[in-house]
């Protein structure tokens, strides 16, 4: 039994465990989605607000770098129509196009010359611009030479500014620069070099990089087809563009917004030529946008990165706080429900043992067979079980609605009083408890003795018992056990009293017998001590043996009767008392405060018998006598013993059968010194 239970209690537990971890997994589960959702809405928000900034910043950038070559495009057009462009004329151009242009901040004019004029150009510079020389870099060192001889020349002819200018450098030297150059001459069109240190005379290795955007200028309009371009080209427009420069306005906007701002030439192997932080962005983030932008034909990559205070980060918080909140909800909501299933399961058990208890109750007055009251005074109402209606014979419905007066109704009128009575002393406070016995009218009319105890189960606030509940028992039959037992005492008590009576009454005369003659003579020798005289008188009928002979035995009874009945009659104290001692023989114990008032009541007592006038044909008085022996004590000693009394009551009567029959003996003893024994006195 109890291991079932230890394994349903298991059961229980592992349920109840089970579904609050299932809360929690999915509870969990459902924040975590929840927050990837959000987070994925957020990070798409901060994308698109990233590609917004992008945009904005990028647009400013091209702006920028399309204005310059447009307007090297444009320059390039009309140095197509001047084929002896002059140093002035360039200053002209130069001045105008870098006043409009604030990322462009240096135009050149590279003629290309063919090896057999370089002589001629040479000679030709110099006057407009004296010592003028094509020359080429001398290495690290940052020395110009002379150029490697080469077919063509395209050496640097008008520079604006002219200071710092690396006028007569032939760019030829170097074929990366003039890739973009040849490039662009096939094209038609500008086309921007990858960047590199800028070079300044005497400024080699500056860390500002910059690219050169060349737009080829051919003689006359615009030729058609590659072959048609290559024949035309009379030398390239430079512009230098400084990548610091033509990023300032997109990395102003930029640093604004909280954004790093990396740029790639993404020609060939990527390659970083601007970074707003100065340094190189470190590896890649997963918030990094790209833009592809094309500057003269190169692809260039603009990489906006945000910082940590971009004004889009705070979005992040929102899944996070979801996520947190959501998580906190799960593990309340698991913690509520872990409670309630804990209080449950309290509740369960505690029905378990309130159910386990009733039934146990149940059992108890099943097997008591009691019946239960509940009592609201009140409400007057009696809630009474059914058994309680059975035993008086009855079914609980038939009696509804049951109240205190139902009770009244069946108890017995004589038992009323009494049991109102211990119920009012319970109520006092007399009594812990209410207990009484009366008789309860059943269905078929006989009575049905009731035991009923109880005692108060609740108060109002005054202490004023409201309730009161308690069982009825039937005690019908130990009742009828105790009545029975009741009369069986009261028959052994009279049965006792006749056994009693028959062991010191003579059973043919009714005088008390020779054996309780001791006892009546102790009892009045006691009475005696206290200063009372006593008196014994013993008599005999005479010639009874010739009466019995004469009559026969029976007719003798008839007479020992007739004479005990006389000698009762004569007695005169309830303390007198007539012993039968023996045959025809009697005794009487009696007091007398004289011997003179002694010796007249055996007088009396004689005369009665003679008054009886019973026939004795044989005697010679003709009528049944007796002969009397009187001994009389005035203040008996405690010397004085039954014994003596009978000795000397006997020598008296001897002394009157002696003297003739039908006469008084008597026998006197007066205090004194010794006992004086009187002269004895014959009464006929
Ligand atoms: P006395 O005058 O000297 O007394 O002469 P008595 O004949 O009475 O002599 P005694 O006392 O010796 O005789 C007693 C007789 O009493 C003997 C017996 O037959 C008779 N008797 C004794 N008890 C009973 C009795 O219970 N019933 C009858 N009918 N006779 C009894
Ligand atoms: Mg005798
Ligand atoms: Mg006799």
């Amino acid at each position: 039994m109890n291991n079932r239970r230890a394994r349903e209690r298991i059961w229980q537990l592992v349920a109840d465990a089970s579904l609050v971890v299932l809360l929690l997994v999915v509870g969990l589960a459902g924040s975590v989605t929840a927050y990837r959702a959000l987070a994925l809405r957020a990070a798409d928000q901060q994308r698109e607000l990233l590609s917004a900034m992008g945009q904005s910043i990028v647009g400013a950038f091209d702006l920028q770098q399309v204005r310059a070559i447009e307007a090297l495009q444009v320059t390039a057009q009309m140095l197509s129509t001047q084929p002896n462009l002059t140093r002035d004329q360039f200053r002209r151009y130069g001045a105008s196009l870098l006043g409009e242009s604030s990322t462009m901040t240096l135009l050149e004019w590279q003629p290309v010359v063919p090896r057999a004029q370089l002589a001629a150009f040479e000679q030709r510079a110099a006057q407009e611009q004296p010592g003028y020389r094509v020359v080429e870099p001398a290495g690290e060192d940052g020395g110009f030479t002379a150029p490697q001889p080469r077919d063509v020349y395209v050496p640097v002819l008008y520079s604006w500014p002219e200071s710092g200018a690396a006028l007569g450098v032939d760019m030829a030297f170097d074929p990366r620069r003039m890739r973009s150059k040849l490039l662009a001459r096939d094209a038609g069109a500008p086309l921007a070099s990858e960047t590199f240190a800028l070079i300044r005379r005497g400024q080699i290795g500056a860390q500002t990089q910059g690219f050169a955007v060349s737009a080829p200028v051919y003689r006359g309009s615009r030729p058609l087809g590659v072959e048609a371009r290559r024949a035309a080209l009379v030398g390239y427009i430079a512009g230098i563009i400084e990548v610091p420069e033509l990023m300032r306005e997109a990395s102003l906007r930029a640093n604004a917004n909280e954004l790093d701002l990396f740029v790639y030439d993404r020609d060939g192997m990527q390659r970083l030529i601007y970074s707003s932080t100065g340094a190189a962005a470190t590896g890649s983030d997963e918030r990094d946008t790209v833009h592809s932008v094309d500057v003269g034909g190169r692809p260039w990559h603009l990489v906006l990165r945000p910082r940590p205070g971009f004004v889009g980060a705070g979005v992040d918080e929102l899944p996070l706080a979801a996520l947190g909140a959501g998580v906190l909800a799960t593990l309340l909501v698991g913690l509520a429900v872990a409670r309630s299933l804990v209080i449950r399961r309290r509740l369960e058990r505690a029905e378990a043992v309130l159910a386990e208890r009733t039934r146990h109750l149940t059992n108890v007055l099943d097997g008591t067979e009691a019946g239960t009251w509940d009592w609201y005074r009140d409400a007057e109402r009696l809630n009474v079980n059914e058994r309680w209606a059975q035993m008086l014979g009855r079914s609980k419905a038939e009696l509804e609605p049951v109240s205190h007066k139902t009770w009244e109704r069946l108890c017995h009128a004589g038992d009323l009083v009494e049991t109102l009575r211990q119920l009012q002393r319970h109520l006092d406070g007399l009594d812990e408890r209410y207990s009484a016995e009366f008789r309860m009218r059943h269905a078929d009319g006989h009575w049905v003795w009731i035991q009923s105890t109880g005692r108060v189960v609740e108060r109002d606030a005054e202490g004023r018992a409201t309730r009161l509940a308690g069982i009825h028992m039937d005690i019908s039959r130990r009742k009828a056990d105790e009545q029975r037992m009741h009369d069986d005492a009261r028959a052994l008590e009279a049965a006792n009293r006749q056994l009693r009576d028959l062991a010191i009454v003579d059973a043919l005369t009714g005088a008390f017998n020779r054996r309780h003659f001791n006892d009546v003579c102790l009892a009045a020798l006691v009475g005696a001590q206290r200063g009372q005289a006593v008196a014994l008188c013993m008599l005999d009928v005479d010639y009874f043996k010739a009466y019995n002979d004469h009559y026969g035995h029976q007719a003798g009874d008839v007479v020992l009767q007739k004479l005990a009945q006389t000698l009762k009659d004569g007695l005169r104290r309830s303390t007198d008392a007539l012993f039968r001692l023996g045959g025809e023989e009697f005794g009487i114990v009696f007091s007398a405060t004289s011997a003179e008032s002694a010796r007249q009541f055996v007088g009396q007592l004689s005369a009665a018998l003679h008054v009886q006038a019973m026939p004795h044909e044989q005697s010679p008085l003709r009528i049944v006598t007796a002969s009397f022996g009187l001994a009389w004590w005035a203040a008996p000693t405690s010397h004085l013993t039954p014994e003596t009394m009978y000795a000397q009551a006997d020598t008296a009567l001897y002394d009157a059968k002696r003297g003739g029959r039908d006469q008084i003996a008597i026998r006197c003893f007066l205090p004194g010194e010794g006992e004086q024994v009187e002269v004895p006195d014959t009464v006929r």
